[in-house]
């Protein structure tokens, strides 16, 4: 029965959860536990049974039957809220019992059962430091369940005290200077890093400058002196880790010189580096804040700005402390854009990168990229709002639009020249062919007279044509030079002839006057200075009625290699007034007369500024209105030598020769009659024993190729039923090899096929421009035919 009852105990303990860290509230209620030395079973199965009538709940007694056992238990660290303790064990008997007990365990709640005989023993037991006796045989369950009531409150009142110090890193201690004994807490020892109570506290280690306890030292003499301290301290721990504590202690004297210091001290370790983070973290935020391009800002949501950085006051263009009573929703350009703003955040709470037009002082338009969300604190309602300005951006985009649509315009400008310019060289192909051709044939004077006027207007119609084609290219940029050895002495001079004729019927002369020092032989191209020079000189002429026209030429610069020269065209015709100046040399500007109509585009001088300036040169003029005017441009040209010049005309001639000992085999395929005759009239003068056949489309070519051999293709682009393109595309890859490896020669009036390059990607070898040059269609026709000989 006893044993019983004892194992039921033991048991039960054991089961016990550990509430040792524990600090949920149902398990303290759950569970008290009591420990009872009590050797004698009768006494013990008595606590047991009067516990069981009183009204104290949840207590479970342990019984241990000697002290040492006791000890042992206590020893295990288990918590009790009562230790009821019979003076008289086997082990151990009267007041020493108790004393050796508390000794040990001194935070315990002691309560001692004494016999009837002894109760003086339990007043003394009270005054050494337990909390309460019962005189056993005399206690029933109301005065034990009282004992233990107290007991329990305290113990629990003490353990929730400890396991908040635990928690709040808050421990509290009490030294007294006359004994210098200290006492403390246990979260005392947890803030200086030791396990608790490994040691104690002793003046040789508080007087000890460099153990971690000397902190005491240094607080109590304030203490002392100040009467009350309280402050923020580092300590060290023991394994030498610095820790923050904040603490507060006061000296009560209690005699002279001698004093009670009690204090208490908390961990704030964690909180003063978690201050020091922020202050970290807000010193970046503040660095971002203030170097941030973007404007950042906060403000109320009726928009009174609380904080901005400097961009802020850039972007807006009002000071700091106007800003600071402006409404920043003010700037808002549209009242629409503004409205949907605060809506939005209202009701989504942020918003990104929305677009908007800021109205910014000076009224200075700024498109902006913004950004905003909600703040919403206790004490605070509005919002955060990063602004980013884009109207550079903004105005570079604008600027590619404007330059691509620029560049589509004059891509489709250039296309309607190279379309138009197609139509009209097609006739004039005929025309001038045609006249050509007549022109040789028997006329009587009247019938030359009508064919040279048709050939001379369709030459001048052909020349404007020219013109218009030039100044499209020119100013696209897509001007390529030559860059061969001529003769500038002889060009001089039979431009200077040439002039002289048109001007016959003038009363005035033409004059060269050149420096002899000028080289003859020099690299360039040598059509497009010719065309320079004559559209000035032939400007001279035109507006001079007498007087006369001067070219002069100088030089500027020379070195071994290249020479600098100055063309001047000096006239003494009308003049140019002075503001017309800069404006003539652009394109379609004219003076205008009133005496007198001249013809002309207003092409020439826009020619030649752009031919002038893409070879590096520069062009100008000196004028006056009434007495004239002298134009002049520079160029630098690289010095040529006679052989070179030699053999580039060599190079010419054997190219225009066809090594083949037999007719020329030539197919021309072209659908226009007109030049199919002039074709065929234009080879059959040159080569007199040619073999020509004429198809009249691409397929019929096709056709003819079938049929037989043929030196070179001769073939037009634009035809019906199937173009030049098609047909050649055919040819190189259907046919069998001999004839699909043929030299073909695209025939076209498209001014602009040499830059396309389409001709090359459908496979044609080269191409002759429509109207044609007879010599240039000749070599092109020789080279090719020769090379595919080899
Ligand atoms: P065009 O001669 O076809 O009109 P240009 O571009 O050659 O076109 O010349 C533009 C204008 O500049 C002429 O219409 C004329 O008013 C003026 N101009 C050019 N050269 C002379 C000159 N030597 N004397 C007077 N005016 C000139």
């Amino acid at each position: 029965m006893e044993d019983k009852f004892l194992k039921e105990a033991n048991n039960t303990a054991s089961n016990y959860p550990s509430d040792k860290l524990t600090m949920q509230g149902d398990i303290y209620e759950q569970f008290n536990k009591i420990l009872l030395i009590e050797d004698n079973p009768g006494d013990a199965r008595l606590v047991e049974l009067l516990l069981g009538e009183s009204d104290l709940l949840n207590c479970k007694i342990i019984n241990k039957t000697t002290l040492t056992q006791g000890l042992e238990l206590l020893a295990e660290g288990d918590n009790f809220a009562a230790i009821l303790l019979d003076l008289s064990l086997p082990d151990s008997r009267g007041f020493e019992t108790l004393q050796k007990l508390l000794g040990r365990f001194p935070d315990n709640n002691v309560i001692v059962l004494t016999g009837l005989s002894d109760k003086s023993m339990g007043v003394k037991a009270v005054k050494a430091g337990a909390q309460d006796y019962l005189i056993k045989g005399a206690f029933d369950a109301d005065s034990l369940a009282k004992a233990l009531r107290y007991s329990i409150e305290r113990s629990s009142v003490l353990k929730r005290l400890e396991d908040s110090q635990r928690i709040a890193h808050i421990g509290n201690w009490e030294y007294n200077s006359n004994t210098k004994e200290l006492s403390a807490s246990d979260e005392i020892y947890r803030i200086f890093g030791f396990p608790v109570r490994e040691i104690i506290i002793s003046p040789d280690l508080i007087e000890n400058p460099i153990h971690p306890f000397s902190a005491f030292k240094e607080i109590h003499d304030e203490a002392i002196k100040e009467k009350w301290v309280k402050k923020d301290m580092q300590i060290r721990q023991k394994n030498g880790e610095t820790r923050f504590i904040s603490v507060e202690c006061r000296g009560i004297r209690k005699g002279p010189g001698s004093f009670i210091l009690t204090g208490i001290m908390q961990d704030i370790t964690e909180r003063k580096l978690a201050e020091k983070e922020l202050i970290k973290s807000q010193d970046r935020y503040q660095d971002i804040f203030t170097k941030s391009k973007d404007a950042i800002y906060i403000c109320t949501l009726d928009g009174k700005f609380v904080d901005f950085n400097q961009a802020t006051v850039r972007l807006f263009g009002h000071m700091e402390e106007e800003l600071k009573k402006m409404d920043a929703h003010q700037f808002f350009q549209s009242l629409e854009v503004r409205k949907q703003f605060l809506e939005q955040l209202n009701a989504k709470k942020a918003i990104s990168d929305l677009e908007v037009i800021f109205n910014c002082n000076g009224d200075v338009k700024r498109y902006c990229l913004i950004s905003a969300g909600i703040l919403e604190t206790d004490d605070f309602t509005g919002y955060n709002c990063v602004v980013r300005d884009i109207t550079e951006r903004k105005q570079a985009e604008e600027l590619i639009k404007a330059r691509d649509l620029a560049r589509e315009s004059a891509s489709m400008k250039e296309q309607f020249i190279a379309s138009i310019s197609h139509e009209m060289r097609t006739p004039m192909n005929a025309i001038l062919g045609m006249s050509n051709l007549v022109i040789k044939t028997d006329l009587d004077t009247e019938q030359f007279n009508y064919i040279s006027s048709i050939k001379k207007s369709s030459e001048i119609l052909l020349g404007i044509v020219n013109d218009i084609l030039e100044i499209s290219t020119l100013q696209n940029g897509k001007v390529e030079f030559e860059y061969k050895t001529f003769d500038i002495h002889e060009l001089l001079t039979n431009l200077i002839n040439i002039m002289q004729y048109k001007a016959t019927e003038k009363e005035m002369f033409i004059e060269l006057v050149m420096e002899p020092a000028i080289p003859r032989f020099v690299k360039g191209d040598q059509l497009r200075i010719n065309q320079i020079l004559y559209n000035l000189v032939g400007n001279a002429v035109k507006f001079t009625d007498n007087g006369f026209v001067k070219v002069f030429v100088k030089i500027l610069s020379e070195n071994n290699n290249t020479v600098q020269i100055k063309f001047e065209v000096q006239d003494t015709g009308i003049g140019i007034p002075k503001e017309k100046l800069e404006a003539i040399f652009e394109t379609f500007t004219r003076v205008r007369s009133k005496d007198r109509i001249y013809e002309g585009t207003g092409l020439g001088l826009s020619i030649a500024k752009n031919l002038v300036e893409q070879q590096g040169g520069k062009i100008g003029v000196d004028s006056k209105v009434g007495y004239g005017s002298t134009f002049f441009f520079d160029l630098v040209l690289e010095k040529g030598s006679e052989e070179e010049l030699k053999s580039d005309e060599k190079q010419l001639e054997e190219d225009i020769e066809l090594k083949l000992n037999r007719p020329l085999q030539l197919l021309l395929v072209e659908d226009h009659k007109m030049n199919q005759l002039v074709a065929r009239k234009t080879l059959e003068r040159h080569w007199t024993d040619i073999d020509l056949t004429i198809a009249n489309h691409g397929k019929e070519g096709i056709e003819q190729l079938e049929k037989r051999k043929f030196d070179i293709v001769l073939m037009d682009i634009q035809m019906p039923i199937m173009d030049g393109y098609e047909a050649t595309k055919y040819i190189r890859e259907q046919m069998p090899p001999e004839i699909a490896n043929m030299p073909i020669l695209a025939m076209t009036a498209h001014a602009h096929i040499s830059k396309d390059e389409k001709f090359k990607e459908y496979g044609m070898d080269d191409f002759v421009l429509k109207p044609f040059e007879p010599k240039q269609l000749f070599a092109k026709i020789a080279k090719y035919v020769n090379k595919n000989l080899k």
